[in-house]
């Protein structure tokens, strides 16, 4: 079929908003019709080769729609069903086995490797095949072809237009505090990066019950949303040394630090602020090969805790029917992070979260 799609084609260069032809779904797959999807960090840094997602390719992870059509063996959803896209996963390997996801064995290659596991692209240019099943989806265009695994189904009356993001950048940061750090009622957390993810976890923290939660940005317009959607604390690390202001507030150390940035000197922030016996989680996806430093006797004699966490540890068919309910209750307004956008604006789309002007922009890619 006909689709329009936003097409990454040379590396640090524009998107290109182009007719493109896509396959039927093969067995296993469901196309769906897209109808807004979110531009997260990661589409970015791949259009920009942090990480060697093979160009030309059709980006897009976080998208959001109807099913138009099954194919054989699916049995999950059915044509009109409303659903969310994430990430693939393969259901076979040995941590996917452990209900671990998100560290699939094959994540790379199914996520970023611009192509089904077979090397086939279900895209193409006028005969010209276009790298696509980026995380299985695809979804910067009208229409994705993805799995039956990667698709969530949500409620008929969920508001399909701001919940893609849920499939990516939100369950990342509130997954990170409600999976896999669990901070108790009236602990203290520090969130670093106060961007889609980090506003996810301030959010998460809230509804955890932390009693103290620090946003840490550069950035006073973010600093601001973060104390509305639940930090009773905000630092901003261009004025201040955010450690010792961390620190001061917490009364000797956080027990629970996020680091979002992918800075490696905001990742010495986040561990230097936790107090005894405290968890950082490393959250930002830097360039590959990126080192950073810590100092040893600062983690060895306080106990702490440094933890690589990926989409907030998430068993989407789980977790993202629980965003979708926390945020139907008003108890986790994801709302408030959204600017709209057309996909044939998704050049200033992209330029507007770079300069930090959208937290999370989503783009309307199909009407109806
Ligand atoms: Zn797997
Ligand atoms: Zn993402």
């Amino acid at each position: 079929m006909r689709i329009t799609a936003a097409v990454a084609r040379e590396k640090e260069r524009p998107f290109s908003v182009e007719e493109l032809e896509l396959e039927g779904p093969r067995a296993g797959e469901v196309l769906v019709r897209v109808v807004a999807t979110g531009m997260c960090h990661t589409d970015l840094i791949c259009r920009d080769q942090w990480y060697p997602v093979p160009l030309p390719c059709v980006l897009g992870h976080e998208g959001a729609g109807v099913v138009e059509e099954v194919g054989e063996g699916v049995t999950k959803v059915e044509p009109g069903d409303r659903v969310v896209l994430t990430f693939a996963s393969c259901g076979k390997c040995a941590t996917c086995l452990r209900g671990r996801p998100s560290y699939c064995l094959n994540f790379f290659a199914l996520n970023f490797g611009g192509a089904r596991l077979d090397g086939s692209s279900p895209i193409s240019a006028d005969g010209a095949s276009v790298h696509g099943h980026f995380f299985g989806q695809s979804s910067f265009a009208t229409h994705a072809l993805a799995t039956e695994r990667n698709v969530v189904k949500v409620p008929e009356e969920a508001p399909l237009e701001i919940l893609g993001p849920l499939g990516c950048g939100v369950q990342t940061g509130a997954g990170a505090v409600l999976n896999t750090l669990h901070p108790e009622a009236g602990s203290s957390i520090v969130v670093f990066g106060t961007g889609a993810v980090g506003l996810s976890a301030v959010m998460a923290a809230r509804i955890a019950g932390c009693t103290t939660i620090v946003g840490v940005d550069i950035k006073p317009g973010r600093l601001e949303l973060a104390r509305e959607l639940g930090a009773t604390h905000v630092v901003n690390g261009s004025e201040t040394d955010a450690v010792k202001a961390v620190k001061e507030i917490t009364g000797g150390g956080a027990d629970f630090s996020l680091e979002t940035t992918a800075v490696p000197a905001v990742l010495r922030q986040a561990i230097d602020a936790l107090g005894p016996l405290g968890t950082c989680g490393v959250i930002g996806a830097a360039r590959l090969g990126t080192e950073a430093s810590f100092d040893m006797n600062d983690v060895l004699v306080p106990g702490k805790t440094i933890r690589g966490i990926v989409e907030g540890d998430s068993v989407p068919d789980v977790f993202i029917p629980h965003l979708v309910e926390l945020h139907a209750q008003g108890r986790f307004p994801v709302d408030r992070l959204v600017r709209f956008y057309d996909l044939e604006d998704i050049n200033e789309a992209a330029r507007d979260a770079e300069e930090g002007e959208a937290v999370k922009p989503v783009l309307h890619t199909s009407r109806g």
